[in-house]
């Protein structure tokens, strides 16, 4: 709350009146300054590959062109950093469709199962040796009202995530249980897990538990923000459990349609 105070004197000015202006500035302030955060947050993560990319390209420039056990490394690293940064836009712009309500969902009627089965398949013909799959998702159909690609991209961001920090030998479990309106899907890993103070901090933008890690990885941190802003547009809800070295489970609950509702046990 802001005070202001003043003081107005009458013509003959020997009485005096007393004003104070109480105004509840804090919403505003609190959204000015998330969005000066968020600006020089994004200045931050694009000045960091520019930078990285700018020393590689000086190096080569300075000669290390002609020498081929290097080149093609800093090369490499340019290129991923580039992508990176693509990747960060594409994200930025995504989510500012998603502030100024840009954008509608095309929804349909979806059998979940179905649906999260067929996700899996895509990532289970390219998933690293190191890292296996363990299904456990019930036979019968369950509707849902979805935009299939916002889902999947949803879906995408968070199987990547557990497949990027699954140990080696990790396992992955897929889960999805009717409850009484809504559905509850989970995917679990057994990597490093995030420490229990941050793991709802995790759907912020921008925000890493291991930033050098996520940075080696690829990620732009702005996945898991985007896949809350997506599934709460599905009026749905996601959030994290995880067990520092255990292991880390995201789950996703859908709003069931219509005739499936209350049809769980
Ligand atoms: P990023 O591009 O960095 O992966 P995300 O928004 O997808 O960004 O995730 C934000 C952060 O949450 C990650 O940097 C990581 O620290 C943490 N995180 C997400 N999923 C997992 C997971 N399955 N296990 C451990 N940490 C995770």
């Amino acid at each position: 709350i802001r005070a202001k105070f003043s003081t107005v004197l009458d013509e003959d000015e020997d009485t005096a009146a007393y004003i104070l202006v109480l105004s509840d500035v804090t919403e505003q302030e609190k959204i000015e300054a998330e969005r000066r955060e968020f600006v020089s947050n994004v200045s931050h993560e694009l000045r960091t590959p520019l930078t990285t990319m700018r020393s590689y390209i000086e190096a080569l420039t300075d000669g290390a062109w002609q020498d081929e056990s290097i080149a093609p490394r800093f090369l490499q690293v340019t290129q991923n950093e580039t992508e990176r940064m693509i990747r960060m836009v594409n994200d930025l712009l995504q989510l500012s469709k998603m502030d100024s309500r840009d954008y509608k969902l095309e929804q349909e009627r979806v059998d979940f199962i179905a649906f999260f089965h067929e996700v899996i398949d895509r990532f289970e013909m390219n998933v690293p040796e190191h890292i296996s799959f363990s299904r456990e998702l019930p036979p019968q159909r369950m509707f849902v009202w979805i935009d299939r690609d916002k889902m999947i991209q949803v879906l995408d961001n968070v199987i990547s995530n557990a497949i990027k920090y699954s140990p080696d030998g990790g396992k992955i479990y897929f889960r999805a249980i009717k409850q009484k309106h809504r559905i509850l899907a989970s995917v679990e890993d057994e990597g490093m897990g995030i420490p229990y103070d941050k793991v709802d901090k995790v759907f912020e933008r921008f925000y890493r538990a291991d930033k050098a890690r996520s940075r080696k990885l690829g990620g732009t941190g702005l996945g898991l923000a985007i896949s809350k802003e997506l599934v709460e547009a599905h009026q749905g809800d996601i959030w994290a459990k995880s067990r520092e070295g255990k292991g880390t489970t995201v789950f996703i609950a859908l709003p069931l349609m219509g005739r499936d509702r209350g049809a769980g046990k």
